[in-house]
């Protein structure tokens, strides 16, 4: 895994392993450091914000406040430059430290963190036996105290180990474990973290097929996150696989993305020698030399001999290139530096590559005699490593038996958590549903209320219609017929008093024939609106046939409604009408009639009629009782 990407990875890795045990150890309510601490359990640690997050805490934590306190001090075990070892041998140191510092006493579980934390720097130093024995122990532990977040973190970083040193089938063992563990605690961010040290152990197993599927969910499940620098950090991984399977042109693809993203990143020199040293790798296999030595020139300056794995490595690809190019002195030069590297790192398979190199340059430069010595130092080289190869094999046939189970598990397991996924995203469809559902029966019923509201009125204005005179808008003759009938029966039931006026415009025949029908009408109105004018509330006037009208008077006996009938012919008799045409007068006849014994509203009616036929014949422009 380069560098770059691992640095970045197991700095919030090791923030979260800090985390494990925090809400047990709550002392008082700091809510503003646990929102800290709690952004770091679930992964959302960057590089960037580490130190920022680090000094934040030490502000918000109080000197009384231990059990913070000696978290925030396991937590600053981690420090995320591991490129140099002295930050190695302080961050071993302070762990050291505080192991032993009796105010960590209580706290088992820090303690069990912080011994991860120094076996892994004890990993990053190449002491890899005193990693692993540590290791061994945080599991143990961490099983002792029954914590699957800690057993979980142990096993996925012992897992990592195993995997480096070959031993697959505990790899993947402890990885699996691990798996299920973040699953089931719902750390999506760590299982998603851990699922690439798998793919990456596939890759190891001489599964690059199966590893590439890994690492592209992985770099997906980041993608989906925002987490950008760590799925560009995936994608170096899937160049290594696409190597292994011997797609050397997708490799390129890989490896050169990265670096562009870390040149537009301005990442460290460091970290951009690595990725040229991917590219340059990529570029030899494809045999373009020349665009290959332009990227190891490039990272040359920011490699020193004292970071042995890339230095052996360096120079294996500079003196391939050098003797593609021919240049022999240059490249039997870096040949050596290689060979001295990798077998100071016990790299027995690089050293086998150099030496195999320098055999090459060697016979080149007709040196027949150091080309034979090389060769059989190679062969001897060659017959270890075959015997290792060999042990190593029966473990990986082992292995593979085990890793087929585990496969099966693990795509299980892949399948629940997007059939899990599924679910999430159908119970939402759900809600969408719901409340586009409810919205459509809201507009509907709107739509509806509006409707029945605007048939309510048209009912209405219908029967306001039907009950209404077009010319005078009064109510028309059965409306107020149907009214009489009910205001008689009410004042015969009650003994109430109650009259009528029947009223008739006299000579109209002729205003018709002089003036004209329309002007004929406008008189009607104009009677229509005087004696409506003139009328109290409850009383009703009515048009009951072409110039004939009723008027209902409640409570009012003969006499007074003989007085309001001779008002009302008086009044109209003395309206100007000018308007209608200069000098024009309009007279009324009317006849009145009281509830008296009759039997029915039809009676009265006759009465009043009787009373009006009189009126006429007494010369018009007067009022008759009946
Ligand atoms: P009187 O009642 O004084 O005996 O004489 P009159 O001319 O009014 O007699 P009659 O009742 O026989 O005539 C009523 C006239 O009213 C007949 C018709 O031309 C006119 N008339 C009826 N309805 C309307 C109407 O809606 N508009 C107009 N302009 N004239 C109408
Ligand atoms: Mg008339
Ligand atoms: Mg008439």
């Amino acid at each position: 895994m380069n560098l770059f990407y691992k640095t970045i990875v197991v700095l919030i890795f090791c923030f979260s392993c800090t985390m494990g045990s925090f809400p047990l150890l709550a002392a008082s309510d700091n809510p503003k450091a646990d929102e800290i601490f709690e952004k770091i359990i679930n992964g959302h640690g960057t590089s960037d914000s580490h130190s920022q997050m680090l000094s934040e805490l030490e502000t918000l934590i109080s000197r009384s406040d231990t059990p913070r306190r000696m978290r925030l001090n396991a937590l600053k075990c981690w420090e995320p430059d591991i490129s140099n070892n002295q930050v190695i041998n302080a961050a071993i140191a302070y762990a050291d430290q505080w192991l032993q510092h009796d105010s960590m006493a209580p706290y088992p579980k820090l303690k069990l963190e912080l011994l991860l934390c120094k076996s892994w720097y004890l990993e990053q130093k190449n002491e890899v036996e005193i990693a692993m024995q540590g290791y061994n122990q945080a599991v143990k532990q961490a099983y002792a105290l029954e914590d699957n977040r800690l057993i979980a973190d142990a096993r996925s970083i012992r897992g990592e180990l195993f995997s480096f040193q070959g031993n697959f089938s505990a790899a993947l063992e402890d990885l699996i474990t691990a798996q299920h563990l973040y699953e089931n605690q719902e750390l999506s961010y760590w299982s998603n973290y851990n699922l690439g040290s798998i793919a990456t152990s596939y890759r190891r197993f001489g599964d690059p097929q199966n590893a590439i599927r890994y690492f592209e969910q992985q770099k997906q499940a980041h993608l989906k996150r925002g987490e950008i620098d760590i799925a560009t950090g995936i994608e170096t991984e899937i160049g290594f696989s696409y190597e292994e399977l011997g797609e050397y042109e997708k490799a390129l693809e890989k490896h050169l993305k990265v670096y562009r993203a870390g040149e537009q990143k301005k990442l460290a020199e460091f970290d951009m020698a690595i990725f040229a040293l991917n590219v340059a790798a990529a570029l030899l296999r494809l045999e373009r030399t020349q665009e290959a030595l332009q990227y190891l020139q490039q990272a040359k300056p920011h490699i020193a001999s004292d970071q042995i794995g890339f230095y052996g490595e360096l120079n294996i690809y500079l003196a391939q290139a050098y003797l593609n190019t021919s240049k022999l002195e240059l490249a039997f030069k870096h040949v050596v530096l290689a060979e001295k590297s990798h077998r100071k790192s016990k790299n027995q398979r690089g050293e086998e590559r150099a030496l195999f190199i320098k055999s090459q340059i060697l016979g080149e430069n007709q040196d027949w005699q150091a080309a034979y010595d090389t060769q059989r130092q190679l062969f001897e080289t060659h017959k270890a490593l075959d015997a290792k190869q060999e042990s190593r094999r029966t473990a990986e046939i082992r292995g593979r038996f085990n890793s087929d189970k585990m496969e099966q598990e693990n795509l299980q397991l892949l399948e629940y958590k997007r059939l899990k996924e599924q679910e999430h995203i159908i119970t939402q469809q759900n809600k969408y549903l719901q409340v586009a559902v409810l919205l459509l029966a809201l507009v509907i019923i709107i739509i509806l209320g509006l409707y029945l509201l605007k048939q309510f009125r048209r009912t209405r204005t219908l029967e306001a219609l039907a009950l209404t005179d077009h010319l005078t808008q009064l109510p028309n003759r059965r409306h107020i017929y149907v009214r009489g009938e009910k205001e008689f029966a009410k004042s015969k039931a009650n003994h109430t008093d109650f009259s009528i006026i029947l009223f008739d415009a006299d000579h109209f025949k002729k205003v018709n024939d002089i003036l004209g029908h329309d002007a004929g009408d406008n008189v009607l109105v104009k009677l229509a609106q005087l004696s409506a004018s003139m009328m109290r509330k409850g009383d009703m006037v009515g048009r009951i046939g072409g110039e004939e009208f009723l008027i209902l008077l409640r409570e009012t006996p003969l006499n007074q409604a003989q007085i309001i009938a001779e008002r009302l012919v008086t009044t109209i008799a003395n309206e100007n009408l000018d308007d209608i045409d200069p000098g024009f007068r309009v007279t009324i006849s009317a006849g009145v009639a009281a509830i008296d014994g009759q039997t029915n509203f039809k009676e009265l009616m006759s009465r009043a009629d009787q009373a009006l036929y009189e009126a006429k014949e007494a010369g018009r422009n007067c009022v008759k009782r009946g």
